[in-house]
């Protein structure tokens, strides 16, 4: 073997080296050698790992979600019913450790909350669809971390729905055609018909036919189960034509012949979960847990997360090509961002500089404004003051003269006086007049 690995030429083997795979050849082993232990290594990791398995259920309260959930698990999960007066739909997300032989499975169960309870249901999808979107956006930040620990982080990226349609033997509520078409590009979807013990055979062929042509004529993408396996491609084959699955779930146990078996008694008969004559819960449980629960997870990762991803770094920018369909390393894209921010962040500085000088000459010329009112206001107030002050000294003087008039009066009044007491007292009456005269 060694001797025809190294008979090709020192151009060969650069060759092998530049495109792996192109200068590949076959070679022989002489003897055991020991990689076909390989799946069994992957086995033991997985299992000593464990496994991780989130299924959302979807449909309107108390169309029989938990039930099914208990039913499927073989468990008790804790939980209160929920009532029909929610103001809105809530995701209410339970996770719990199952152990089976030695295969430990971390299941989390997510299941709305109201939903289909409102008057307007327009909205409904809306905290499901985020709920979803969520999820990726935990792992992808995960992933995007320098120090990430995929290995330890828990995964809750949702790998099944299960799309609750109530048995009205009629057609898809348009909340359910909304719904599943709003979630097919983010997750598995698999519809089934809840409380199928309520609807009679002959209708049930019929309703299962409505609903997959009202599926197909408004384009809802249901998960199918896979084909391209040849160990599974029959079963899945024929399961796919049984979608979607009719499904009842009880958890009470009753004696039937000498087993006992899952079932629910009403006063006309029994109807028993497991009995696939009866209902097509064991195709469900068959096609979601023991056939294809890890391609429901390898298609969350490989269709629908990368589809979230893309979106995502396509959203921030990010490119595998230039305009001109030329290869766009993750470093050239980063280093075109960054530039392209910096020009951004360099122009709205430039902007706030212009705008903040703009509002300084704008503030200044309504200061100048401002004093020059000020300065006329003053110059008014002087003038007035000043001719105030003019009319006062007018007064002022047309005052004291009158007050020197009068007093060159009085003294020559005194005078007169005087001069008329020497004169003698018999002349008082017509000093008097004269007196009076005088003033
Ligand atoms: P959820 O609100 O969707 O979780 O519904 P629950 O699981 O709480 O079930 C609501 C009621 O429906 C309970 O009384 C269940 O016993 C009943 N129920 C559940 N599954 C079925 C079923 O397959 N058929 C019938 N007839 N009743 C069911």
């Amino acid at each position: 073997m060694e001797a025809e690995a190294n008979s090709g030429s020192l151009e060969d083997s650069w060759a092998f080296i530049q495109r792996p795979g192109e200068g590949c050849r076959t070679v022989p082993l002489a003897g055991h050698v020991g990689f076909d232990s390989l799946p069994d290594q992957l086995v033991n990791k997985s299992v000593s790992q464990g496994f991780c398995f989130n299924i959302l259920c979807v449909g309107e309260t108390g169309l029989g979600k938990s039930t099914l959930m208990d039913t499927l698990f073989n468990t008790k999960f804790e939980g209160e019913p929920a009532t029909h007066t929610q103001p809105g739909v809530q995701l209410r997300s339970n996770t719990y450790d199952l152990q089976e032989s030695n295969v430990g499975l971390k299941l989390t169960i997510v299941s709305t909350v109201g939903f289909g309870d409102q008057i307007n249901k327009e909205d409904s999808y809306k905290p499901i669809v985020e709920f979803i979107d969520a999820q990726f956006e935990a792992y992808l930040q995960e992933e995007l971390k320098i120090r990430r620990v995929l290995h330890a982080y828990h995964d809750s990226r949702i790998h099944a729905c299960l799309y609750f349609i109530a048995p009205t033997g009629h057609s898809l509520k348009s909340l359910d055609l909304v719904t599943m078409k709003k979630l097919d590009s983010k997750v598995n979807i698999i519809p089934i018909i809840a409380k199928s013990d309520a609807i009679s055979k002959s209708e049930l062929t019929k309703f299962k036919i409505k609903i997959t042509s009202e599926l197909v004529s408004n384009g809802v993408q249901i998960y199918q189960f896979p084909t391209d396996d040849e160990s599974v491609a029959e079963i899945n084959g024929t399961m796919n034509a049984h979608l979607p699955f009719a499904v009842i779930g009880s958890t009470e146990e009753l004696k039937i012949g000498n087993k006992m078996m899952k079932a629910r008694q009403y006063p006309w008969g029994t109807v028993q979960v497991e009995n696939e004559a009866h209902c097509d819960f064991v195709k469900l449980r068959e096609m979601l847990i023991r056939v294809n629960m890890e391609d429901l997870r390898e298609q969350t990762h490989s269709r629908h997360y990368e589809l979230y991803r893309r979106c995502k770094l396509e959203e921030m920018g990010f490119q595998d090509t230039d305009p001109d369909s030329k290869p766009f390393s993750l470093q050239e894209t980063y280093e075109a961002k960054r530039n392209e921010f910096l020009g951004e962040l360099q122009k709205k500085e430039e902007e706030m500089r212009q705008m903040f000088v703009q509002r300084v000459k704008e503030k200044e010329a309504e200061l100048k404004e401002a004093e020059k009112e000020l300065h006329e206001k003053f110059d008014r107030l002087k003038k007035l003051h000043q001719d105030e002050k003019k009319k006062l000294e007018d007064k002022k003087k047309s005052l004291d003269d009158e007050v020197n008039a009068f007093k060159q009066r009085k003294t020559a009044a005194e005078l007169l006086q005087s001069q008329s007491s020497q004169a003698g007292g018999s002349q008082t009456l017509k000093r008097d007049k004269e007196k009076k005269n005088f003033f």
